[in-house]
């Protein structure tokens, strides 16, 4: 594990950036909200960007056949636990999921896709846990579904 010390901003910024092609080819608006001030957190960074980019890429998976006018990708900053923790959300507009598989999904090999690992969200869930953190998912009372996870600060506020 390459240990750094890292904002978490600019890695969701990174991670956006990368994104963004493939948002645009399905019409997925993507957007960013929270804190403007510094997110640090101690973790290996490309290990926390894979997590962003897993919950992004099953995020826009899940809007496939959601209207085009309505593909809305939403990431969330948030301070926590009296500010000694950030959380962030990545909520779709996309299909949501059933209400008995919340607690499969994050199974290795569950998958509903034709051609899906299952093995996004297990190892989203393995690489959060080492860094001391918690992912989980729900549904959004408007339609769609969001995950979310906490890391502790590198030095709480
Ligand atoms: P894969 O993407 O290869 O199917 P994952 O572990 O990343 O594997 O996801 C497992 C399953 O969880 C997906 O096949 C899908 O059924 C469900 N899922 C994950 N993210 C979402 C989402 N944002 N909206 C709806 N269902 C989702
Ligand atoms: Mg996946």
């Amino acid at each position: 594990i390459d240990w750094q010390e890292f904002d978490l901003k600019d890695v969701i910024q990174s991670a956006i950036h990368i994104l963004k092609p493939e948002a645009e080819r399905r019409n997925v608006v993507v957007s960013s909200m929270g804190p403007l001030q510094g997110l640090p957190v101690r973790a290996d960074r490309v290990h926390v960007q894979q997590v962003i980019l897993n919950l992004a890429t099953n995020a826009m998976d899940a809007m496939l056949h959601a209207s085009a006018a309505e593909r809305n990708l939403v990431f969330q900053t948030t301070l926590t636990g009296t500010n000694g923790k950030v959380e962030v959300s990545i909520s779709d507009t996309g299909s949501g999921i059933p209400s008995d598989k919340l607690s499969s999904i994050f199974d290795a090999f569950y998958t509903t896709k034709p051609a899906g690992t299952g093995l996004g969200l297990s190892i989203a869930r393995v690489i959060i846990e080492i860094y001391g953190g918690k992912i989980w998912a729900a549904n959004r009372p408007e339609g769609g579904a969001v995950f979310r996870f906490v890391l502790p600060l590198a030095r709480p506020g």
